[in-house]
């Protein structure tokens, strides 16, 4: 399939041509209670010859990005533009690499990566000579006849990739394709794969790769663009300009991930997550109290007395970028914290509460809890306003549904049950589903 816009003129001056451009994209869900907006007025243009990463926080809509630009789903305004040409559905020559492998369990290695070039309609010799080729190709040599389940995490996400590169893909985009490895398996898959790409063994000419992890896209990419939250949109493009292969411990690499984080901890954090922004519909983190208490201490103890530069305080607690973020925007919802260019810094009450023994905390919690998290507030008026102080699970799952996904509505819930035990304002019986008010004061 030749086009005019990657065939360069003989004699005209080789300039990068445009593979991809994304305009104007906006995508909502339908709710109960209108249109969640997932993305609005996203755009990116990706020219051949580059790796660029979609960096951005879980529920940013990245995927949905990735999903509309694989032709899965539609914009609901907007346009793709795919080699010059607006896209409609799934394009020939885009692949996708997905997180969680999507593999066939009931078919072999050989036959899971065959079965993208029969949809093509690829003949049966033919498709057997480019499958073996790709398996030869990502390094899964002798496992032709496995089965997924026989085969470790990282060689099915290597049949993942084969299943891509089968189909001699223009475009390959992949969906956090490694955050469900280990971290030696995936730093070992990405190096493979860079060297295919920078030994120019693979016929692909440009690839996207959604992250939430900002070292990963430090490590593999030519460009990377910061996804904002709620709505989704590009808010920042960082250029890579570090020649491959990377070294994770070099000063300037180091430098650049903190530049980045500091960016996004500064745009994403500080402007969306305010005391008394959240509404009874807001989706809430599952975010550990044993964390935020750990955080809380962190700062309040020697050397930050009170502040912190986050993607510091980050790496001595261990923390990766999309551990951190929900804990310091939790923090800065319940009055605890606030974030300012970079830093983390503890509000009086984040102090109060560092110097507080375990049943004032409590005490404190609760009450920032009640006052800042309208879903925690309703909880315990409900219980409060029953004859029997008893609800049922199911009474609040149903009401978030009207705002958010059922799954998002499900982890909203979880979360708010671990703060609300902790800070005992109802109890809840897992086994039952229920709520009530036994063995709490009142
Ligand atoms: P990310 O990949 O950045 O974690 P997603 O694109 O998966 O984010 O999701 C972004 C938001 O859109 C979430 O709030 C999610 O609940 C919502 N969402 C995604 N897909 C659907 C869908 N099919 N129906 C309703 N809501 C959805
Ligand atoms: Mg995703």
């Amino acid at each position: 399939m030749l086009n005019p816009t990657i065939t360069p003129t003989p004699g005209a001056p080789a300039e990068p041509a445009e593979i991809l451009r994304v305009s104007h994209v906006r995508r909502g869900f339908n709710k109960t209670q209108g249109e969640l907006l997932v993305l609005d007025d996203a755009n990116l243009t990706l020219l051949e010859g580059e790796i660029v990463g979609l960096l951005g926080r879980s529920g940013s809509g990245k995927s949905t990005l990735l999903r509309i630009i694989a032709g899965l789903i539609k914009p609901t305004g907007g346009q793709v533009d795919y080699l010059g040409k607006p896209l409609t559905g799934p394009a020939d020559g885009v692949a996708m690499v997905f997180q969680t492998f999507a593999l066939f369990p009931w078919l072999t290695v050989l036959q899971n990566v065959e079965a993208g070039l029969e949809a093509l309609g690829v003949g049966a010799r033919e498709r057997r000579e480019r499958a073996l080729k790709a398996i030869d190709l990502i390094g899964l040599d002798g496992f032709e006849n496995a089965y997924p389940r026989e085969l470790s995490g990282g060689m099915r996400q290597r049949v993942g990739f084969a299943r891509a590169l089968v189909v001699d893909p223009t475009l390959l985009l992949m969906d956090e394709p490694f955050s469900a490895l280990d971290v030696l398996t995936a730093e070992t898959l990405r190096t493979d794969l860079l060297d295919l790409w920078n030994e120019k063994k693979l016929p692909i000419k440009s690839v996207l790769i959604v992250t939430h992890n900002i070292e990963e896209a430090v490590f593999m990419c030519d460009r990377i663009l910061v996804l904002s939250s709620n709505p989704g949109r590009v808010i920042a493009e960082i250029k890579v300009p570090f020649p491959h292969p990377r070294n994770r411990l070099a000063p300037a690499f180091r430098q650049l991930v903190d530049d980045i984080y500091a960016k996004m901890t500064a745009r994403v954090i500080a402007d969306q997550a305010r005391p008394g922004q959240l509404t009874l519909g807001s989706w809430l983190p599952p975010v550990s109290t044993n964390l935020m208490a750990g955080l809380i201490e962190t700062l309040a103890a020697a050397p930050y007395n009170g502040k912190a530069d986050l993607p510091e305080v980050g790496r001595s607690l261990h923390l990766e970028v999309d551990d951190l973020f929900p804990v310091a925007e939790m923090m800065q919802h319940l009055g605890f914290a606030d974030m300012r260019e970079g830093d983390i810094m503890l509000t009086q009450a984040g102090k109060i509460f560092s110097d507080y023994g375990t049943d004032e905390r409590k005490r404190m919690f609760a009450e920032h809890l009640q006052r800042y998290v309208p879903l925690a507030a309703r909880i315990r008026t409900v219980l409060n306003e029953r004859p029997g102080h008893r609800a049922p699970r199911v009474r609040f799952e149903q009401e978030l549904e009207d705002f958010l996904s059922d799954s998002a509505a499900m982890e909203t819930l979880d979360a708010v049950i671990n703060w609300g035990r902790y800070a005992e304002i109802f109890s809840y019986s897992d086994q039952a589903e229920m709520f009530s008010l036994e063995d709490i004061e009142s």
